[in-house]
């Protein structure tokens, strides 16, 4: 059984100090598939003290420097993308044609940073002053098992834009995929030390980097506890802080809409990337005289639902990522039980024909009101929710009635309507008639899904500090 204990810091792959073993089990068959040797608080220091020598020699070279840095980048690991597809099925168990699309992600993030960089301005001129933009410092960017490339490199890409070397702290649970995507990017050639990465547990690594005295900038992707304990922490050195946390984003689906069109976009939303996905659409809000039609248009586009082996390219949903995330999928699904929804698909338990691995039955609640837990915490499962709602102003107050903001849907015919909900919405992000991705517009939520935003030209810019000189 492979076990993994690297990790890497001034330029070179290291034994963890840390002993600490953490077993790691194959989502699809349970069976045990990697040990992980987990990094401890010393490998956390040797980490940020790589990054801070680095620091003063990356955050001064030239921008046409750092543009062949990420091109390097893109190129290393769009090399491996057959390898890192084939991890995130094996670790994850991401269906092959999602878990291909992310590898390419990755590749994408680095290859626009390059881009948005050779046009981006460090210094302008405001008034009597010349504003400049420089390197903050040092980054830690701490990181889910969710959607680890995407994440790892999009942060990454914006830190060096911007000239700041980042120590990386993935998930435990990610520990095979981001061996491999370390070796992408240490293939790339990176100067010793802009690059490290350490894996190891949230309250041990992850606390050793946050309330290091070097580090000066954080960005962190997961939970809303955590990512408010990790606020709370930076307060003592006033370190700069990025979350991007959960969400319980809302569908709305509009009265004109096709019911059966928005059924199937409906079950996309909210069961994409194994339906563990911060941004799923998990509130299905639907006009009260419609709600039997829609329930009976959501049940049709089930059918369509394949749940199995990521390895096949029919299936649309892989298992959960471990017996944790099972096992707090069913009780969520007790929980709506309990509160009185209806159960329209699903339940408790495994879909039927699988009798091992992670795999939850894909679940739709009805008779929903938006008080019950189902309705106001994230599972992170494949649970959705159909809300009846009475008229427009009453959709949008269901829709903003919750702790986050990360992300909303709106499906329906009349577009200029459907942009009116939208500009309502207290989210960070709003698709209308689409699941498309724009990797280059600020993602970030508002209220409890987080502070700040990153992406494209915003990920640069969140790691700058500016400083205005005025005078000769
Ligand atoms: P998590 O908060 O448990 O862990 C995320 C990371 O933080 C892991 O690397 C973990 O080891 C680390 N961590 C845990 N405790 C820590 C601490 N005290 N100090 C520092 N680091 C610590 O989240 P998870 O279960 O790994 O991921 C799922 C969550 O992530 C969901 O809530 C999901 O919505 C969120 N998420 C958000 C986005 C986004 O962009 N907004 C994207 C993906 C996932």
């Amino acid at each position: 059984m492979d076990k993994l204990d690297q990790m890497y810091t001034d330029g070179a792959f290291q034994q963890t100090h840390g002993r600490e073993e953490l077993q790691l089990f194959d989502p699809v068959t349970e069976e045990a598939s990697a040990i992980v040797v987990l990094a401890d608080e010393r490998d956390a220091k040797t980490a940020v003290e790589s990054a801070s020598r680095a620091f003063p020699t990356f955050s001064q070279t030239t921008r046409k420097q750092r543009i062949d840095l990420l091109h390097a980048l893109s190129a290393a690991v769009e090399a491996r993308a057959d390898e890192l597809t084939e991890a995130t099925i094996a670790e994850y168990g991401g269906p092959v044609e999602q878990a291909r699309w992310r590898a390419g992600l990755a590749a994408s993030n680095f290859r626009d940073a390059a881009r948005l960089l050779d046009e981006f301005a460090f210094t302008r001129r405001v008034g009597e002053a010349e504003v400049v933009a420089q390197a903050v410092g040092v980054a830690v960017h701490i990181v889910p098992w969710n959607s680890l490339y995407n994440a790892i490199s999009v942060k990454m890409a914006g830190a060096l834009a911007a000239g700041c070397p980042v120590v990386v702290k993935p998930s435990e649970y990610s520990a095979r995929q981001s061996q491999l995507f370390t070796e992408c990017l240490h293939a790339a050639g990176p100067p010793a030390g802009v690059i490290n990465v350490v894996t190891g547990l949230g309250n041990v690594v992850g606390e050793a980097l946050t309330s290091h005295p070097d580090v000066r900038k954080i960005s962190f992707t997961g939970s809303t506890a955590v990512g408010k304990s990790i606020l709370r922490g930076a307060v003592p050195r006033l370190q700069r802080v990025t979350l991007e946390l959960g969400g319980k984003s809302p569908t709305i689906v509009m009265d004109d809409a096709d019911l059966r069109d928005a059924a199937t976009s409906a079950l996309s939303f909210g069961l994409l990337n194994n339906a563990q996905s911060c941004i799923a659409g998990t509130r299905i809000l639907v006009p009260r005289p419609k709600v039997e039609a829609f329930c009976q248009a959501i049940q049709n586009a089930m059918r369509d639902v394949v749940v199995g082996d990521p390895r096949s390219p029919l299936t649309t949903l892989g298992p959960l990522v471990n017996r944790r995330q099972f096992d707090r999928v069913q009780t969520y699904i007790q929980k709506g039980i309990a509160e009185g929804a209806r159960l329209l698909v699903g339940g408790e338990g495994r879909p039927d024909g699988l009798n091992r691995g992670f795999f939850a039955k894909p679940t739709i609640f009805t008779d929903v009101s938006n008080d019950m837990v189902i309705a106001r915490e994230e599972i992170f499962g494949p649970v959705l929710c159909i809300i009846a709602y009475d008229d427009e102003d009453h959709a949008v107050t269901l829709a903003n009635d919750t702790p986050y903001g990360l992300h909303a849907y709106v499906i329906g015919k009349d577009k200029i309507r459907a942009r009116r909900v939208a500009s309502r919405l207290d989210a960070g992000r709003v698709a209308i008639n689409t699941l498309r991705h724009e990797p280059i517009a600020p993602f970030g939520g508002f209220k409890e899904s987080g502070v700040g935003r990153e992406y494209g030209l915003y990920g640069i810019e969140d790691h700058l500090e500016l400083k205005a000189v005025i005078g000769a």
